[in-house]
């Protein structure tokens, strides 16, 4: 049996360009929501969760009280990127565009809900999360935590990203780590403020800063043997007193992002730049406040799952890409894969198209039934596992 007909896809289409046209931030995913359950209405799920997590949308298909349960999710919201192309499905939104492919992923996650019509397992209960607020990290732990999140219990957990610069329709799979967590550091430092012609009356961050700076950056170089795997501290921001000549300064202001590819390494790097600035505030008698944003574990792909998933494609004669490496992005679908069993894996956008956040990217329609068709094979997998 077709898993998608003509008049399927073309829905599909349309509905993708519809949330192109119509790209909210994260958080604010008001209208796709709305737009996406109206769609799947049509599909008839046993159950509808919208609200889940913020605007986040989750529709439960029961198939027999027996069989495992599995989640299959997507992401949903846009970047603050303006929008180049002049295509007609532009964006419509000042500033804000859908420049990771979130509105091709929940296209897909629709094409997946039609696909079990046509095509229904024979056991267990599937769930398709409509996922909030994954740019900043926020959305997955939101789901997780919600109240109506207690009744999915899944068993496994899968989800795809699009991934430019591998061939199209092929499949990008690792078992272990697939994307790094990382984490942005907020490190404000207080000291006293006095008249520049007088800095003795006063205790400056100036010099902790720059010293924090070079042995933030130094740390990785000098700690290397204690990390198990590829770890980055990028320094982004810095900024000291404000632009006042009769001022020396008495608060400085660092950021940084932390990247590994292992959760442990991650606590690691934490720990140490911690010390460092710890050390140094107290080495120059000021106060050191430490805080965390847009926090993203590891995501971490089981191996079972991986080999499911990998079968599946194979069966589907898609050309499937073993990659050696983890990506050095991070994904918030690493929440639920650090509690439940499963993976994440890329579908190529093709080796021509813009990057993930470039202002000229647009989701390639054509990996949409390909997408489908995996997720289709890998839950009749999963769901006999
Ligand atoms: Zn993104
Ligand atoms: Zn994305």
């Amino acid at each position: 049996m077709e898993m998608l007909n003509n008049s399927d896809i073309q829905d599909l289409l349309a509905l993708r360009k519809w949330l192109h046209k119509n790209p909210e931030l994260s958080g604010k995913e008001i209208q796709t929501s709305q737009k996406l359950e109206e769609f799947l209405r049509k599909t008839q799920p046993d159950k509808l969760i919208p609200g889940i997590g913020g605007y986040g949308l989750a529709a439960v298909y029961m198939f027999d009280d027996k069989g495992p349960t599995v989640l299959v999710r997507a992401d949903m919201d846009a970047l603050p990127i303006q929008e180049v192309n002049t295509f007609t499905h532009k964006s419509q939104v000042d500033g804000v565009a859908h420049k990771c492919g979130h509105d091709g992923h929940s296209t897909i996650l629709s094409g997946l809900a039609i696909a079990l019509k046509h095509s229904p397992l024979p056991a267990g209960r599937v769930v398709l999360l409509f996922q909030p607020e994954e740019e900043t990290g926020k959305g997955a732990a939101k789901v997780i935590a919600d109240e109506a999140f207690k009744m999915i219990k899944p068993d496994f957990v899968i989800a795809l990203h699009n991934l430019p610069g591998f061939s199209q329709g092929s499949l990008v799979i690792k078992e272990g780590p697939f994307a790094a967590a990382s984490v942005g550091m907020i490190v404000r430092i207080k000291g006293v403020s006095s008249h520049a012609a007088h800095p003795e009356q006063g205790n400056s961050p100036a010099t902790m800063l720059a010293k924090t700076i070079i042995e933030l950056q130094e740390l990785l170089e000098k700690k290397k043997n204690k990390f198990n795997d590829f770890t980055l501290l990028t320094i982004i921001h810095a900024k000291l007193g404000e632009v006042a000549f009769g001022t020396n300064p008495g608060n400085a202001l660092l950021m940084a992002t932390l990247r590994t590819f292992t959760n442990d390494d991650m606590k690691l790097l934490k720990k140490l730049s911690e010390m460092v600035l710890r050390t140094l505030a107290e080495e120059h008698s000021l106060i050191v406040d430490i805080s965390y944003t847009e926090e993203f574990p590891a995501t971490v792909n089981n191996k079972d799952v991986v080999e499911i998933i990998t079968s599946a494609a194979n069966s589907k004669d898609v050309p499937v890409i073993q990659i050696d490496e983890p990506f050095r992005w991070s994904e918030d679908f690493g929440h639920f894969t650090s509690k439940y069993a499963g993976a994440l894996f890329g579908i190529g956008s093709g080796e021509e198209s813009p990057g993930l956040h470039n202002h000229d990217y647009d989701f390639p329609d054509e990996i949409v039934t390909t997408a489908v068709e995996i997720f289709h094979e890998s839950l009749k997998r999963l769901i006999a596992s």
